[in-house]
């Protein structure tokens, strides 16, 4: 029997395209390149038994404010989101750090001057508004909510480096710059301040949560959700060309374009195989995980209470290091990027004892070892640190891409993000997920909205492939 779809890649937006396709009462099957299904959802003992690290993406705002997860019973399938007490923190030379709190209120206190009204009068019209406002961010560019894209616009069009001029003390251009520089792109370049600001307003709106026992565990409820409705996931299956492939009418590859054109073959030709050959891949990232026997001694103590936490000081010295990350140099002090789960999670480590994780940015497909520049900055912030490893588990881009193909040179965002590929992803057109061959789509983060685990790429090139080719 003729299958209606098959997707490639059991990733957050393979799963998301599959569930779409499976309940429009379509047959699909999923072909899954790894032993183990949820591609930058994985979770596993990196370190030592029994402790839980997240291989990839561990932070989860971007699953609650997403449109198409919203309407899936992840709970019923397991899935439980766990909050710290603050979704953020940036803490500073000076021993003290900036708190990002849920409450907006609460987070202006905390900044110096006349900074506290400024952010409030920035960030809470929009959290107010904030679900319509992810559901026209987490989608195609397209004219949803055009008013409230306008207003949000005007400040996300702007660098970072922009954006914070507004501000008049360091510490709070220090915490701007730490949450924008998630994006991967230099801070001065345009659109950088809209990373800061859709991740600073999902934070008051729904919290940077982690999920219970590992994000492992929604791939896990995807996985489950999509095979109850009827869906058959096979792993182990590598696909190497989509001649290989079982007859069915619509194909969709949760792969970026480098293997989309390597998997399409002689298909995939003209322009559009062409302007596909020019898709930019961005910095990579060197990723370490920690098994601790006591929590990360944290020199400004409400760091605790932080589940994200940004080292890297100054603006001027995040925004410089990610300069040196997307110009090809190694910096000497990299914006680091931590999470600690297990103060948050007991089921990530034994009784007693914790897990760290933490990547910073470097050259694409870098092979240069940042173990001791990364502790180093943890030391900065929390002298003692390195008394408190056990174990660690360090991975080079190298490492990353051999866990996920996906990963090409390390770069976790499915190509690079800056404002060209931000609305020209995976190429600038009006149907950005169909391909040029006939009913194959792209669905993975290289389409928009691109980076993240919110499952909207895939469920947006689902709903073209039901409306073009399985009608
Ligand atoms: C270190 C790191 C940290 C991150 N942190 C966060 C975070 O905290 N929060 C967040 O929201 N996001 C985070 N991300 C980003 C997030 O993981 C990705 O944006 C998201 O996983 C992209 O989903 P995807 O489905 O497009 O692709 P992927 O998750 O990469 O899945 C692609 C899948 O396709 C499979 N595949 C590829 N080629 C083939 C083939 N030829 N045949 C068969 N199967 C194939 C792969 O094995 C993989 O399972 C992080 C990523 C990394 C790497």
């Amino acid at each position: 029997m003729t299958l209606d779809a098959i997707v490639v890649g059991a990733g957050p937006n393979g799963l998301a395209a599959a569930i779409t396709l499976a309940r429009a009462g379509l047959s699909v099957r999923v072909y899954e390149a790894e032993s183990t299904i949820g591609g930058g959802m994985r979770s596993a003992a990196l370190t030592e038994p029994g402790y839980v690290h997240d291989v990839c993406s561990t932070v989860h705002s971007l699953a609650l404010v997403s449109p198409f997860f919203k309407t899936l019973p992840l709970a019923e399938h397991g899935v439980e989101f766990t909050h710290p007490i603050a979704p953020f923190a940036h803490p500073l030379d000076d021993r003290t750090s900036v708190m990002v709190h849920r409450s907006v209120d609460e987070t202006a206190a905390g900044l110096r001057g006349s900074d506290g009204a400024a952010y409030r009068s920035l960030v809470a019209p929009f959290v107010e508004h904030a679900d319509a406002l992810m559901e026209a961010l987490l989608g195609p560019p397209g004219l949803r909510h055009p008013l409230l894209m306008a207003r949000f616009g005007r400040h996300a069009i702007r660098s970072l480096e922009g954006l914070a001029n507004h501000f008049g003390d360091d510490r709070t251009r220090a915490m701007l710059a730490g949450v924008a520089a998630h994006s991967m792109v230099p801070l001065d370049m345009l659109a950088t301040a809209g990373y800061g600001l859709g991740l600073l307003i999902a934070a008051h709106a729904v919290g940077w949560p982690v999920a219970r026992g590992g994000s492992q565990q929604l791939a896990n409820a995807l996985a489950a959700y999509f095979e109850s409705l009827g869906g058959e996931i096979a792993t182990n299956e590598r696909i190497q060309s989509l001649d290989q492939l079982p007859a069915s009418r619509a194909v969709l590859c949760d792969v970026t374009p480098r293997q989309f054109l390597r998997i399409a073959g002689a298909k995939a030709r003209g322009l559009y195989a062409r302007r596909l050959r020019r898709y930019r891949y961005g910095p990579g990232v060197f990723k370490m995980d920690w098994a601790l026997s006591a929590p990360v001694p944290w020199r400004a103590k409400e760091c605790k209470d932080a589940g994200t936490l940004h080292l890297g000081g100054t603006l001027g010295e995040i925004s410089a290091g990610e300069r040196d990350a997307w110009e090809g140099r190694h910096a000497e002090r990299p914006y680091v990027l931590a999470v600690q789960p297990s103060c948050f999670d007991s089921s990530r480590a034994p009784a007693g004892r914790h897990t760290l994780w933490a990547y910073c940015h470097v050259p694409h497909g870098s092979t240069v070892d940042m173990t001791d520049r990364i502790e180093r900055q943890i030391e900065r912030f929390a002298p003692g640190f390195r008394d408190c490893v056990m174990a660690r588990s360090v991975r080079f881009p190298a490492d990353m891409e051999r866990h996920n193909e996906n990963l090409i040179g390390g770069d976790i965002g499915g190509g690079a993000g800056d404002l060209v590929q931000f609305f020209g992803r995976p190429v600038f057109s009006f149907r950005p997920y169909a391909t040029a061959i006939d009913n194959v789509y792209l669905c993975s983060s290289s389409t928009p909205p691109g980076v993240g685990v919110h499952g909207m790429c895939g469920h947006y090139a689902a709903r073209a492939a039901l409306r073009a080719s399985l009608r």
